[in-house]
């Protein structure tokens, strides 16, 4: 009895933890949130709203984690497409504003060459945000299963909660049609350590912020043979409420890019908020 106990109350101190850990993932649905009403530009105010940590020099040209080091803003500059992929500033991510929601117009803007929102990526920024080593991108891993949709599952990072936003998403899906499901069958994958292909920059995937549905319904612009820039129509096959859950918990879509990853959901809140601010504020 008396070595019994050790183990009654190593597995009760585990059940609270995990209790403690379900009362602490309380998802954030950025498609509610309360936006911000100030006269700093719509992107600020987006990326300031969506990861409330980062602080604002006081001549907001800056962000900085830890008021040590300071990333400049930079200025959404008058650049072509091809740099902004390679060259992007923090301000040169929202160059094109994600347009939200499942509408014929939402999904019919990516017919415009290099229409690509979310694909500028400043790499400082992610450092910032998310990791700049695999080591403690590793480290941070959770995984996370689609239980009442499929058998699978992905690793994603707990940073942030990223991991509660995406068991939102499973949560707020659950019972949905046969379509639903299938998307979520055999997934390719959520955290990958490794450069976008035919480039040196990391893939998304890389800060396990990424996450790859059925590669099967998702379909890929490059394997569809077609040219950078010259992609045609998508045949989507991601039903619309999947699109619009993971949204609200702060995923952008890669469907709604020219060059189409429609397996492709990645976490950039700030693009979310950007979307709704711009949408008041023109
Ligand atoms: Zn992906």
């Amino acid at each position: 009895m008396f070595r019994a106990l050790p183990t009654f109350w190593i597995a009760a101190c585990a059940a609270l933890f995990a209790a403690a850990q379900a009362v602490a993932c309380s998802a954030i649905d950025f498609t509610e949130l309360t936006l911000p009403q100030d006269s700093r530009p719509p992107a600020v105010r987006a990326l300031l709203a969506a990861y409330p940590d980062l602080m604002l020099s006081p001549d907001g040209a800056a962000i900085s984690r830890d008021g040590a080091n300071w990333l400049p803003l930079g200025t959404a500059r008058d650049i072509g497409p091809r740099q902004a992929l390679v060259d992007a500033s923090p301000m040169d991510q929202f160059l094109q504003t994600y347009p939200l929601g499942s509408s014929p117009e939402a999904l019919e803007q990516r017919t415009a060459p290099f229409f690509d929102p979310g694909r500028f990526r400043n790499t400082p920024l992610f450092a910032m945000l998310w990791f700049s080593s695999e080591a403690a991108a590793r480290n941070s891993l959770v995984r996370v299963g689609f239980s009442g949709l499929s058998d699978g599952a992905v690793m994603v990072t707990s940073h942030r909660g990223v991991d509660c936003q995406l068991r939102a998403v499973v949560a707020r899906l659950d019972g949905g049609s046969g379509a639903v499901k299938a998307a979520f069958r055999t997934p390719g994958g959520g955290f990958n350590w490794r450069r976008i292909s035919g480039t040196d920059r990391l893939s998304a995937h890389s800060y396990g912020i990424a996450v790859d549905l059925n590669a099967d319904l998702g379909g890929y612009w490059r394997w569809s043979g077609a040219t950078e820039g010259q992609v045609g129509a998508y045949d989507n096959r991601i039903p619309p409420e999947v699109i619009e859950a993971f949204e609200a918990y702060g995923f952008i879509w890669g469907g709604k890019w020219h060059h189409f990853d429609g397996m492709h959901f990645e976490y950039r809140p700030e693009l979310i908020l950007h979307s709704r601010i711009a949408a008041n504020t023109r």
